[in-house]
């Protein structure tokens, strides 16, 4: 078990740093919302008054913020956490960011010995709360091993995508692709409906065919399809709207800094952009298919 500093409890970093409490581990926690560190007190972590008290200590580090900038703030500059740091911490910024920020931090923990990598994640609140999410790492091959040790404890696919900043570039690959097959999944379901077809039995049909996705198979985007999906639940998240764009938008940017056009990617952030502006960023991204509807 080890002593880990986790810094950002919000909707994904409170479940996270819930189980590793409840692997055993010594945790010490920091959120700039008392409320939210509160709640892991109540948990059994111990809570520190800054980013700084949180690493005292600390063998793992564990970062869940809000975006690069928040990212770059905590670990980077005189005041930075890297500055304090001794060489024997391994550091785990599991945020979505944009790779570029990732990479910066990156280098600058290899400059000063300490082992970091990008670790963002994929399954959303529930697999957070419940353990399982997946976890895509970028960073050094020693630097993945020792992060095994935590985030184990909080995910059950555990992937070395390559160095600093794969982590992100997997994410936005696979949440570009989770768009678009989502967009397509709900134009073929509402034009089989629009022609007399049961969405249900369209479903059945595309599932045993080619045509078969993970939107299709487990987050059925047609209302009374699938009894848990949220389109069965009035789009309750699930994966919301706005988490979409946000990741569509980091998704673009490593297209663009990689000289990529992608057509298919960009539509998908435009059709995701006009739904997010009507008002949907709240919704579950499937929701995209009531834009179809009108
Ligand atoms: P959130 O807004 O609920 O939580 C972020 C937390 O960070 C907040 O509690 C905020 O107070 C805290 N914070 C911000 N700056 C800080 C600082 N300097 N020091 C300490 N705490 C600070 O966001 P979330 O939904 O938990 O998402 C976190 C990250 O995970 C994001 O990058 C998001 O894109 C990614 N993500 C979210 C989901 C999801 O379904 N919510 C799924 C996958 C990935």
């Amino acid at each position: 078990m080890a002593n880990v500093g986790f810094i950002g409890l919000g909707n994904m970093g409170g479940p996270m740093a819930k189980n590793l409490v409840s692997a055993g581990h010594q945790v010490k926690v920091f959120d700039l919302v008392p409320e939210a560190c509160a709640e892991l007190k109540a948990a059994g972590a111990s809570v520190a008054a800054s980013t700084s008290e949180a690493a005292e200590g600390a063998q793992y580090i564990v970062s869940m913020l809000p975006a690069g900038k928040h990212v770059a703030g905590v670990y980077l500059g005189d005041d930075g956490l890297l500055a304090q740091l001794d060489a024997s911490v391994t550091v785990l910024d599991c945020s979505t960011i944009d790779a570029a920020t990732s990479r910066q931090v990156g280098a600058a923990a290899s400059a000063a010995g300490i082992g970091f990598m990008d670790a963002p994640v994929s399954g959303g609140v529930a697999a957070a709360a419940a353990g399982t999410l997946a976890f895509m790492c970028g960073g050094e091959a020693d630097t993945f091993e020792k992060a095994k040790v935590v985030l184990q404890d909080m995910g059950k696919n555990i992937f070395h995508a390559g160095p600093h900043g794969a982590g992100q570039v997997a994410k936005g690959c696979n949440n570009m692709l989770l768009a678009v097959h989502m967009l397509g999944t709900c134009e073929a379901l509402e034009m089989g409906a629009r022609n007399g077809l049961d969405p249900a039995v369209l479903s059945e049909i595309m599932l045993a065919s080619s045509g078969r996705n993970w939107s299709l198979e487990v987050y059925n985007p047609y209302p009374g399809v699938m009894e848990n999906a949220p389109a069965s639940n009035d789009y309750k998240p699930g994966f919301m709207v706005d988490l979409m764009v946000k990741d569509l938008g980091l998704a673009m940017e490593i297209a663009d800094s990689s000289g990529i056009e992608n057509k298919m990617g960009k539509l998908a952030q435009a059709i995701y952009e006009a739904h997010q502006e009507a008002g949907n960023g709240k919704l579950d991204f499937s929701s995209v298919l009531q834009g179809l509807q009108q």
